[in-house]
């Protein structure tokens, strides 16, 4: 995405692919005859012409929409597998976007009246919450405030729970920690992180909004980048080539003084390679914390490589259950929280012990989207035969407690599974940037700016991970291109 962008303006560069094609992370998949679905980004947005890659898709005519985000559709479950009274999702869909809704407020007021801790503001919320709600019911409100809660998760990518953004407390929702306490007492800034650092880090994704999202049909993205791309001559994308190295030690003083303009040397893995004046690396934030060491000659600046190590990246990781025939008998949205420790037949770090969502296709009727926090184990460790299994047993759970309309019981095995390795793929090491406790605003600076010599940019860096705002957003990906076209453009 940031890739493609950067060519659009500066149209004597090139673009070194590892892929066989642009638009890595929305790669379509095609399981037999029409069947298709994709794996990576399914470009949830907002009809909003704020919106770049709405716009874009919008002005070439590609736009074609599959759903939206549809409300009879969802299902909340217990982690037992029973249905959540629309009563309890309505209200815990109604806390999520309120603890927003007020934290940006709360943020935004000045400093002294808005030095209220998360962890007592959530106190005050929960204690609203639970306020007439019968004892016996608070359980299932709890639950459902958990699995709604975590479809922010899905969007964050925060499978470690160690995001910035999880100081909203929404990770540490249980019957333990709701009291009703409309007595607070303020604590001092050092005590506990405060709500303006929130609105530092809250980015791209807002519960206010997820009623508004709907779905682009299977392809628009990919086809989106191959109108951007359709402008360009072929031989500017060198694709199924891993960049191994960047040599860059010809930037010194000492180079100049003997006269000779300094390059960085670009070698790739087929032995090519390649020189340049100025170098943009957009590939994947999990890519370049593991690799920077190898890849940089020299190593890049000490600043640099703390700023990066210091984002988090996290897995969301996807599978596609191929049925001969829909095994369900209207579309569904199903949120399962998964199981604990404490449950009987946990196996920690199955599937099961993920917080999972299912959701039917509208555009593809017959594939089941199982989308889960945390990564898949790799196929040399756990082949597809054995997920298949995982995931009929968990649907076979589920279904069992007739959460669901089966057309079918028990849920037969799917006929295929297509599955994502973004955890475990070098070329990417995770799937969702994320800005992790301790990042401030220096760090977001460190990490974006350019390695320079004498004042202009040698290596620079976009990706979605570099515009903190929309990090993990294909749009942001986009404005980082942008953003570093520009600066070269003003040389
Ligand atoms: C499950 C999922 C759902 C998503 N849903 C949405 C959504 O609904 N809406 C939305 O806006 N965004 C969504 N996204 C995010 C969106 O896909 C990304 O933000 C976007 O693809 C990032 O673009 P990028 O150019 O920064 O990086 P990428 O798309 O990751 O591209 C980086 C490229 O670099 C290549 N590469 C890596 N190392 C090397 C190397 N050494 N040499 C050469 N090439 C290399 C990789 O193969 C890859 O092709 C989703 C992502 C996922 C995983």
């Amino acid at each position: 995405a940031s890739g493609s962008q950067f060519i659009k303006h500066k149209a004597s560069g090139s673009q070194y692919a590892e892929q066989k094609a642009l638009g890595s992370q929305f790669v379509n998949q095609e399981a037999s005859g029409s069947q298709y679905a994709e794996l990576g980004g399914p470009a949830w947005v907002n009809e909003d012409p704020t919106h770049s890659v709405f716009s874009l898709t919008r002005d070439r005519g590609l736009i074609c929409w599959a759903q939206e985000i549809n409300r009879p559709m969802l299902c909340v479950l217990t982690k037992d597998g029973r249905q959540l009274d629309e009563k309890f999702v309505s209200s815990a869909l109604r806390f999520c976007a309120h603890t927003e809704r007020d934290t940006q407020i709360l943020a935004s007021q000045p400093r002294g009246r808005s030095s209220l801790s998360f962890s007592d503001y959530m106190r005050v919320r929960r204690g609203h919450l639970m306020a007439g709600v019968k004892k016996h019911e608070q359980g299932d409100l709890t639950s459902a405030v958990r699995s709604i809660a975590s479809v922010w998760r899905f969007a964050s990518g925060d499978s470690h729970g160690d995001m910035a953004a999880d100081l909203r407390g929404q990770h540490a929702v249980g019957p333990a920690d709701i009291s009703i306490a409309h007595d607070i007492e303020i604590p001092s800034e050092e005590a506990s992180p405060s709500l303006k650092s929130f609105r530092k880090f809250s980015s791209g994704f807002r519960f206010e909004h997820m009623s508004r999202l709907r779905r682009f049909s299977i392809g628009t993205t990919s086809n989106l980048c191959s109108s951007l791309m359709k402008k360009f001559p072929p031989h500017m994308v060198r694709f199924r080539q891993r960049v191994c190295h960047i040599d860059w030690f010809k930037f010194s003083n000492k180079t100049v003084r003997e006269g000779v303009v300094p390059e960085v040397t670009i070698t790739c893995d087929n032995g090519k390679v390649y020189h340049a004046h100025h170098v943009i690396m957009a590939v994947p934030l999990g890519h370049l914390k593991t690799f920077s060491n190898e890849l940089f000659r020299p190593a890049l600046p000490q600043s640099k490589l703390a700023a990066i190590d210091k984002m988090g990246v996290g897995t969301v990781s996807k599978i596609l259950l191929y049925y001969k025939s829909p095994c369900w008998l209207a579309p569904f949205h199903l949120i399962w929280p998964g199981r604990t420790p404490e449950d009987t037949g946990f196996v920690a770090d199955s599937l099961s012990s993920r917080c999972l969502q299912f959701l039917t296709l509208a555009d593809s009727p017959h594939v089941l989207e199982l989308t889960l926090l945390g990564d898949i184990p790799a196929r040399a460790a756990v082949d597809d035969a054995h997920v298949a299994q995982e995931v009929s047993d968990i649907l076979g759970h589920l279904s069992s407690r007739q959460a669901l309309m089966w057309r079918c019981k028990p849920v037969p095995p799917p006929d295929k599974i297509v599955r994502s390795d973004w955890g475990s793929n070098p070329l990417y090491q995770g799937s969702h940037p994320y800005i992790r406790r301790g990042c401030d605003s220096e760090n977001t600076e460190h990490l974006v700016s350019p390695v320079t010599f004498r004042g202009r940019p040698v290596l620079q860096f976009a990706g979605d991970f570099t515009w903190p705002d929309l990090s993990r957003l294909m749009h942001g990906a986009r404005s980082s291109g942008l953003r570093e076209a520009a600066r070269l453009e003003l040389l």
